[in-house]
């Protein structure tokens, strides 16, 4: 039976890596902070390899990653979801943008844009494109599929990192959501896997903050909710260069799980007591679980934030 109309949604989150090595502390502090919210409000919490590019996966990578979350005491309410076997519902959704006609095929290359391959790939990263192939593609495929977008501000509210707009239009232009190679990008999938998984707050990296508009975006084209945002401060090294994978930063390991948390629950700004840092694993998450406060972040922007403690 459907819950009645007044209910509120039932919350769920996710917690979504792409297999491109393994578990590092960055990534850590967002299964952290989704998870804690997700217990916090008595909801779910789901795992999704968003595994969609396949030049840049590493074998073996996410059977680690989900090996290392379980060693961390992660508990995840469904099964893992693979994107790589979900191509139905992402060519629906580009269906209905093609018959909505709010996307275009587009046979423009890289190398035409002069996108450096290495980073262009990146989400977050892309150049301004400048819709040459808005009135038909130049050439034939293969091609990738461009969403227009409008020069009406994309605006929003995240909990932490406060009001957010930017034109896409000024911005990114029309961007890609299914590549020439094929393989749809990783702005579509996570808009329509997001919606078809009811996930009602996505807690992740702040890296991701400038991907958000392109999403909503997606959202609204598509006639699907927009859930909520909190985007997390990101771990640095001491350089105050990003901890990512493809950084090469450590992987996290799971002998030193506990302590590992206990760093992660410091770094959220949970002020976790000094004599947890010696405790068991389940004792520092029921500490966790008990006092969670993702606004102990709050006046913390990323802009402002930097962690270079973490060894
Ligand atoms: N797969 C993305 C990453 O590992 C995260 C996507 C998301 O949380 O929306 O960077």
């Amino acid at each position: 039976m459907n819950p009645p109309a007044c209910m509120p949604p039932a919350y769920r989150g996710r917690f979504a890596p792409s297999p491109t090595g393994p578990l590092h502390f960055g990534s850590l502090i967002a299964a952290v902070g989704s998870y804690l919210q997700a217990r916090q409000a008595q909801g779910q919490w789901l795992v999704r390899i968003e595994d969609l590019d396949p030049p840049r996966t590493v074998p073996g990578s996410a059977d680690l990653i989900l090996r290392t979350l379980e060693a961390f005491g992660f508990e995840w309410d469904e099964a893992v979801r693979y994107q790589s076997r979900q191509f139905a519902i992402y060519e629906q959704a580009l269906q209905t943008l093609i018959d909505r006609n709010l996307c275009y095929p587009c046979s423009c290359t890289r190398s035409e844009l002069q996108i450096l391959a290495a980073n262009a790939a990146e989400h977050g990263e892309e150049l301004h494109y400048p819709g040459r192939c808005r009135q038909g593609p130049l050439r034939q495929g293969p091609f990738a599929w461009r969403l227009r977008v409008s020069s009406e501000p994309i605006c929003f509210h995240d909990r932490l990192q406060g009001r957010q707009c930017l034109n896409l239009d000024a911005s990114i232009g029309d961007f890609v959501i299914k590549r020439r190679d094929g393989w749809f990008a990783y702005q579509l999938a996570v808009v329509v896997d997001d919606a078809d998984q009811h996930i009602s707050e996505v807690v992740r990296g702040a890296d991701l903050l400038l991907n958000t508009p392109r999403q909503i975006a997606l959202q609204r084209a598509l006639g699907l909710p927009t859930p909520e945002y909190v985007h997390l401060p990101l771990a640095t090294d001491a350089a105050g260069q990003k901890l990512a994978k493809s950084t090469a930063a450590t992987a996290v390991e799971a002998k030193f799980a506990a302590q590992t948390l206990w760093q992660a629950l410091s770094f959220l700004r949970q002020h976790p007591p000094d004599e947890l840092q010696h405790a068991s694993l389940q004792t520092v998450w029921n500490w966790a679980t008990e006092h969670w406060q993702i606004d102990a972040l709050g006046n913390l922007r990323q802009s402002e934030y930097s962690h270079s403690g973490h060894s």
